[in-house]
């Protein structure tokens, strides 16, 4: 037994140089990690995130409401047209109200920025957008509620 624990000990001894050539490589090169929240990070292509939704292109045919398999929609009358609400706290993020909407209303953004503690902070409404009404899917970082 003890000839084998002398064995281990020689062979950690031989493995020493090798970690501390690695470890003096490791010190000059570039992290690989991003300095989040500090430097702004892009989402890629196709990310879903926080919705964006246009007002003057829904028709208020519910399809959306209809489809959500998260029941995170819900039509509300505003301003004279029920429009959908979107409860992110209850969203999959799963893209069917944008795929299933006829008139292209709802887009997700890159926005992954939702962490709350504040449920109300998680309803994305159509107010938000009423008053932006050109808003891109990349504006939707500001319409954050
Ligand atoms: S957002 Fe689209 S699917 Fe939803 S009610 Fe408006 S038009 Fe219909
Ligand atoms: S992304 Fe999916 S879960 Fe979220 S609101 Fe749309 S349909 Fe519902």
């Amino acid at each position: 037994m003890a000839k084998k624990g002398g064995k281990s000990v020689a062979k950690k001894r031989r493995r020493l140089p090798a970690l501390i050539k690695d470890m003096g490589a490791c010190m000059f090169k570039k992290p690989f990690t991003q300095q989040y929240p500090f430097v702004k990070v892009e989402a890629p292509e196709g990310y879903r995130g926080r919705h964006t939704f246009y007002p003057e292109k829904c028709i208020s045919c519910g399809l959306c409401e209809r489809d959500c398999p998260a029941n995170a929609i819900e039509l509300i009358e505003v301003s004279g047209k029920r429009m959908p609400h979107f409860y992110l706290d209850r969203c999959i993020f799963c893209y069917l109200c944008e795929e299933g909407c006829p008139r292209q209303a709802i887009t997700l953004s890159k926005n992954f920025e939702m962490s709350t503690t504040e449920t109300k902070e998680l309803l994305v409404t159509p107010k938000e957008f009423i008053s932006k009404p050109k808003a891109t899917s990349e504006e939707g970082k500001e319409n954050v509620a």
